[in-house]
């Protein structure tokens, strides 16, 4: 219950953040998905406090369909960072729709050994979207991560679609896991989503599905040569990958190695952010408005009655739509 949740002062999250401490980062990730108005002030005065720390890190994007072996990639990619001393924190964009409220790490055990390490920190998802709108604060949670000192921040994300984008706009590389075999329409993959990354790694190249991985590298490779050159001036690389038996993961670090100095040399990384944390204030705008409109009085109490009207047809969309935003223009907050 949040109510009854005890908060800190804001210099006692400040230190422990800055000192690491896991409890209070955890707390604080938690104040900051905290609807409250109260909270809200509060970890918008902790944000502010933290930002001087924050940037120094690779934050990196992982999506694919379910099945590919994202939890299994993550496992094994981050203890191996973990085990050549970086500080690895994992994060989801929670994709739960109203329809599935799926989660992914909600469940921890996916994901046991690197749960235990000493330099992961594994934040499950939120298990679902509250009523009003509130947006996942993982680019947030991006930020006091940083400030606890990871230096690599993994965001794992489910292949369907929405939540690509979402990913994309707050991570320095995004990675594509792929199957060889599956087609892309199986694999649920658009064609946008396979322009969006920096690198596709095919996983699962183990035992009989070797020769089809290395087959399925060609031709991805070959399918991305066909799309229009990145702004970035970087051309994604394919590789293949075992996150079970842990093969191929130093070649995919070489490239996000290698896609983080070159990018830095262009100056293309901090461009890249720069517009991301614009593009942020744009988004943030936007949901407050959103969930400020819907909290009204008169919208909430006058929105099932017109839905009733615009579904049985004696209202249009607009009409009803115009209505309600009447509303919001007469009555001032
Ligand atoms: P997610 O739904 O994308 O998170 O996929 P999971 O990590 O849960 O993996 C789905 C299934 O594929 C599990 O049964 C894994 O054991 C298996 N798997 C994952 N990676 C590999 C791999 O590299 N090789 C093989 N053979 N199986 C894998």
């Amino acid at each position: 219950m949040p109510s009854v949740r005890k908060r800190l002062e804001l210099n006692d999250y400040v230190n422990g953040i800055k000192s690491s401490n896991r409890v209070i980062l955890s707390q604080a990730i938690t104040l900051i998905e905290s609807a409250l108005t109260f909270d809200r002030d509060l970890s918008e005065s902790l944000l502010g406090k933290i930002l001087p720390s924050t940037g120094n890190s690779l934050r990196i994007g992982i999506t694919g369909v379910p099945g590919v072996g994202k939890s299994t990639f993550i496992e094994s990619f981050g203890l191996h960072l973990c085990e050549m001393g970086h500080k690895v924190a994992i994060l989801a964009v929670d994709p739960s729709s109203q329809k599935t409220r799926g989660s992914i790490l909600g469940d921890k055990t996916r994901m046991e050994e690197l749960s235990h390490h000493k330099n992961a920190f594994i934040r499950p998802s939120p298990t679902g979207r509250s009523l009003g709108g509130v947006a996942n604060k993982t680019r947030e949670t991006i930020l006091l991560c940083e400030a606890a000192g990871f230096d690599i921040i993994l965001i794992e994300t489910v292949g369907v679609g929405q939540s690509e984008v979402t990913v994309k706009s707050m991570v320095d590389f995004f990675l594509l896991l792929m199957l060889a075999g599956a087609g892309d329409e199986l694999q649920g993959i658009k064609k946008g989503i396979m322009e969006m990354a920096d690198s596709i790694v095919i996983n699962k190249a183990d035992g009989d599905n070797i020769k089809a991985s290395k087959q399925a590298k060609t031709e991805y490779q070959n399918a991305l040569h066909l799309f229009p050159a990145s702004e970035s001036g970087w051309y994604p690389k394919v590789m293949t990958c075992s996150a079970q038996e842990n093969l191929g993961l130093n070649d995919v670090w070489d490239t996000i190695n290698d896609f983080s100095t070159k990018m830095k040399e262009t100056g293309f990384f901090s461009e890249q952010r720069k517009r991301q944390s614009i593009d942020w204030m744009h988004a943030t705008i936007q949901n407050h408005l959103v969930s400020d409109f819907f909290e009204k009085y008169r919208v909430k109490s006058m929105l099932p009655l017109l839905e009733e009207k615009v579904s049985s047809g004696e209202l249009t969309p607009q009409n009803a739509a115009h209505q309600l935003l009447s509303f919001r223009e007469n009555s001032a907050k």
